[in-house]
Formats: C-alpha cells, sequence, structure tokens
C-alpha cells in the first residue's frame, strides 16, 4: 500500500528499489514513515533539507570478517556488522546481537528504530546498532572469549567514548560485554566508557540488568494510568525468558500483577499461581538451562512445547519479550478473542504489521517497542553520564530517573499523537516525537 505523502512515497519506494532484500529494514522504514504524514504536511522544511531521504540512510555501515578459532583447533569465520546510524543528537549508540538469523537487514532495522528510541529518552545519544550471525549458544567459555576478542579486533576502530558507544542485546550479556571490553581496553590502551552494560566492578550501572523490563512496567503503568486501569490485580503473559522477560516478570509482580505464562524458543510455561521469577532467574542467569525445568521446582505448572502457543493462553495483558515479530496475525486474532485489552512490546517489533493492526483495530492498548522498551538505552545514558563524571549513583537512584523517564516518554508520545490528530495513538506518536527532535538537530546542522 502506497503511503499517502508523495514525498514520503517516493523516498520509501526509492529505498525499496535499491535494497529490495533488506525485508525487515523495509518494513520499519514503512511503518515509521506512514506515521509521519501529518508532520511533513504541516512543516515544508523537512522535504526542502531532504531530511526523510538523509534519516533513512545510515551513515556508516561496517560489515567485516571475524575470524576465530574453536576448542577443536578449526577455523571458524562469521561476519560482523556495526551500523552508525545517525549522530544528529549525540554519539551513536546501540547494541550488539550474536544469533545465527542476524542479516544485514536486521541490523539496519534495529539501528533505524534505535535513532528514534534513543531520540525519545531525551539523552544525547544518536542511533546504531551492530552484531554478527555467530550464536553463543552452545559453545564453550574459551569459544565466546576468542570469538569476542576477534569481534572486537576490528571493532575497536570504529568505536570511543564520545564516538560510538555499543551495549548488549540478544546473545551479548555481562559476560560477553567483559570479554568485549578487556579486549578493546588492550588494543587502544585507554580505559574509558566504550561499552555500556559493564560488571559493576569495573564502571556498570546499578538497574543496568533490570532497566529494560523494569521500564517496560513502567511505561504500561503509566499508560494505563490514563485509561483507568491498572496492572495491580491482573494476569499477564510474557514471552521469553531472557533479560527483558525476566525483569519484566519481577517488575509486574511487584506491581500486583499475577504472570501466568513465560517462554523460550522450544516452548511455554503456564503456572495460574503466578510464575516465581526468582526459579526463572536461577533457570536462566546462574544454570543457562530451558524453562522446562520450571516444572522440577513448580511440579503443578504446565508446559507446552513450541513457543508461538503462549499467545493462546487467556490474559488481560500480553507482554511479548523474546524477538521480533513473534506475534503473527493469527496470535493477535487470538489474543483479541480471550479479552486481552493490551498489548505492550517488550522485545525490538515482536509484532508483524498485520497483528498491530488486528490489535488497534479492535480497541487495545498497544505501545511500540521504540517508546516501550526504552529503558534499558536510558540507563546504558545514564551509564555513560556515570562512567565521565567518574561516580556510580545508587539503584534507588538509577531507579528513580529511569521511572520518570518512562513515564515522559509516554506523556511525549501521547501528546505528540493528540497534537498531530491521532489522539491516543502511542505508535504513531512514538515515532513523531523521536524524529521532530532528529530532524530539528539535523536542519540545524546543515546537509553534512
Ligand atoms: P536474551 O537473549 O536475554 O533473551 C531472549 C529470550 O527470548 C530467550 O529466553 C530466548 O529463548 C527467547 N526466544 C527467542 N526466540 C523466541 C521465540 N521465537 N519464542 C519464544 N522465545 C524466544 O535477549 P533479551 O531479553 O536481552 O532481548 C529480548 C528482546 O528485547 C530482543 O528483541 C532485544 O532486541 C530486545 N531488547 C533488549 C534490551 C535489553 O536491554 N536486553 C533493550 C531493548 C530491546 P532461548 O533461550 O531458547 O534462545
Amino acid at each position: 500500500m502506497a503511503i499517502s505523502n508523495s514525498y514520503l512515497n517516493g523516498v520509501y519506494k526509492d529505498l525499496s528499489r535499491r535494497y529490495p532484500e533488506q525485508k525487515e529494514f523495509l518494513e520499519a522504514v514503512e511503518e515509521v514513515l506512514t506515521s509521519l504524514v501529518p508532520v511533513i504536511e504541516s512543516d515544508d522544511r523537512y522535504e526542502k533539507y531532504g531530511i526523510v531521504e538523509r534519516i533513512v540512510e545510515p551513515e556508516r555501515a561496517v560489515s567485516f570478517r571475524v575470524s576465530w578459532i574453536d576448542d577443536a583447533g578449526k577455523v571458524r569465520v562469521n561476519t560482523g556488522y556495526r551500523i552508525q546510524f545517525n549522530s544528529a543528537i549525540g554519539p551513536y549508540k546501540g547494541g550488539l546481537r550474536f544469533r545465527d538469523n542476524v542479516t544485514l537487514s536486521i541490523i539496519k532495522f534495529l539501528g533505524f528504530e534505535q535513532t528514534f528510541k534513543n531520540s525519545l529518552t531525551t539523552l544525547p545519544m544518536g542511533g546504531a546498532k551492530g552484531g554478527s550471525d555467530f550464536d553463543p549458544k552452545g559453545k564453550s567459555e574459551g569459544e565466546i572469549m576468542r570469538f569476542c576478542q576477534a569481534f572486537m579486533n576490528e571493532l575497536f576502530r570504529h568505536i570511543g567514548p564520545s564516538v560510538d558507544v555499543p551495549a548488549g542485546d540478544i546473545g551479548v550479556g555481562g559476560r560477553e560485554i567483559g570479554y568485549l571490553f578487556g579486549q578493546y581496553k588492550k588494543l587502544a590502551n585507554n580505559w574509558s566508557g566504550v561499552l555500556t552494560g559493564k560488571g559493576l566492578s569495573y564502571g556498570g550501572s546499578l538497574a543496568r540488568p533490570e532497566a529494560t523490563g523494569f521500564g517496560l512496567m513502567y511505561f504500561a503503568s503509566a499508560m494505563l494510568k490514563d485509561a483507568g486501569k491498572s496492572l495491580d490485580g491482573s494476569k499477564v503473559v510474557i514471552s521469553g525468558s531472557g533479560n527483558v522477560a525476566i525483569y519484566s516478570c519481577q517488575k509486574a509482580t511487584e506491581l500486583g500483577a499475577k504472570v501466568i505464562a513465560m517462554s523460550d524458543s522450544n516452548g511455554y510455561i503456564v503456572d495460574e499461581n503466578g510464575i516465581d521469577f526468582k526459579i526463572i532467574k536461577e533457570i536462566k542467569e546462574v544454570k543457562r538451562d530451558r524453562i522446562s525445568t520450571y516444572l522440577d521446582y513448580v511440579p503443578t505448572a504446565k508446559y507446552i512445547v513450541g513457543c508461538e502457543g503462549i499467545w493462546s493462553t487467556k490474559c488481560d495483558y500480553a507482554f511479548p519479550c523474546a524477538t521480533q515479530n513473534e506475534i503473527s496475525k493469527e496470535s493477535a486474532e487470538l489474543l483479541v478473542k480471550n479479552g486481552t485489552k493490551g498489548v505492550f512490546e517488550g522485545a525490538n517489533m515482536p509484532l508483524t504489521p498485520d497483528a498491530i493492526k488486528i490489535i488497534k483495530n479492535n480497541g487495545l492498548l498497544f505501545s511500540p517497542s521504540k517508546a516501550s522498551n526504552a529503558g534499558g538505552v536510558a540507563v546504558s545514558g545514564l551509564e555513560m553520564s556515570q562512567n565521565s563524571e567518574r561516580l556510580s549513583w545508587s539503584f534507588e537512584q538509577v531507579d528513580g530517573m529511569l521511572k520518570d523517564i518512562m513515564e515522559n516518554i509516554y506523556h511525549s508520545c501521547a501528546m505528540a499523537a493528540e497534537k498531530y490528530g491521532m489522539p491516543g495513538d502511542i505508535q504513531a506518536g512514538a515515532n513523531i516525537a523521536g524524529f521532530l527532535k532528529v530532524a530539528d538537530a539535523m536542519i540545524a546542522q546543515g546537509v553534512v
């Protein structure tokens, strides 16, 4: 379907012609440009200064060979990426993803989204993303360390505390950040806050591991409050059981909700009495085991093979926190049929475009990932501030700032949606509010 503005439609068509194979990236661009129609039509500067054609093209895209040696002594080769999308409002900032399905299209989609997400936090951070088609699952500690070192051997020349500050994402947790940081420090002969998500003993921030999950629940609470609803006493389904899902489960429980289902890529568990997040933490963070072993701790719970079935579990609110496109049109129809009242994205773009349409057309509350999962990068921004000040703030200080930031993001999205004639449409509001700050900075800085 054509975007209903000739300038935006032209930019999108040109991008589709140049990158026809980049499905995820094109999907993300189309979604944002569609929301920008009233903005472009109310201010001709964006077209005059070529803002949209510039904002959809990364400032720099690096792809590189990563060669390393496995435990059997065999040489292995993976592809590494760093996409530095936009630095109008601050140094490039965004995570690294290590997973076998990583492609240039996925990293470009994530980097594009990150530009708007970082803008929404109001902190001075540009947008970037990176990663590799290397999957740490099934690899030994030594293999993971050697891979991270080989990856940094190239990445180090493209990053710096005022240039580009990567962080973790899927497959890149505290362990990988540690190995990456160690190698950066050795190569650059420089201790600086060049990565976030660091361990507490070497410059990390308290509340960073919790930030995306806690932030998601702060955002959802603000949105529910505006709608006269609350998490307290509600039944909640959270997909995934990684970093975002675990801390979403903790905060939802603390706010009075009952989390009745969670998943991993093999299947899902249902515990009608409320999932104990401490058990999930033990299984996933300590033992690095499968979610099916939850039944060893709580024999009354159920385990069902296959992850997409989780959306057939009846609940008040759904929080997809696993991966992109995990809620299909069919799953969205099931959520509507089961009386779900809201869907809040924790993962990056976990709903397909068709699924989003079904959720919104049926009047469910919907929050897009670039707004509701911005808590992680917000606290990464706070980690950068602490590193440059050589200070460490308390958990309560950081958590308090996170809560304020998430509530502000919700209100600025709601206000932008209202101002441009789409009241209640937080998806459009997030795209507009995120765009305006970056676009205005780009105009001020000239054509560069
Ligand atoms: P993790 O690697 O910690 O966890 C991902 C989880 O999702 C794992 O439990 C994994 O299971 C599960 N999973 C993967 N695919 C599926 C599937 N198809 N169905 C069900 N479960 C699945 O990643 P994060 O929690 O860090 O990230 C999750 C999402 O949130 C990603 O989209 C990421 O980009 C986004 N995000 C993360 C942020 C952060 O701060 N961590 C910040 C902002 C966004 P298994 O163990 O079987 O692989």
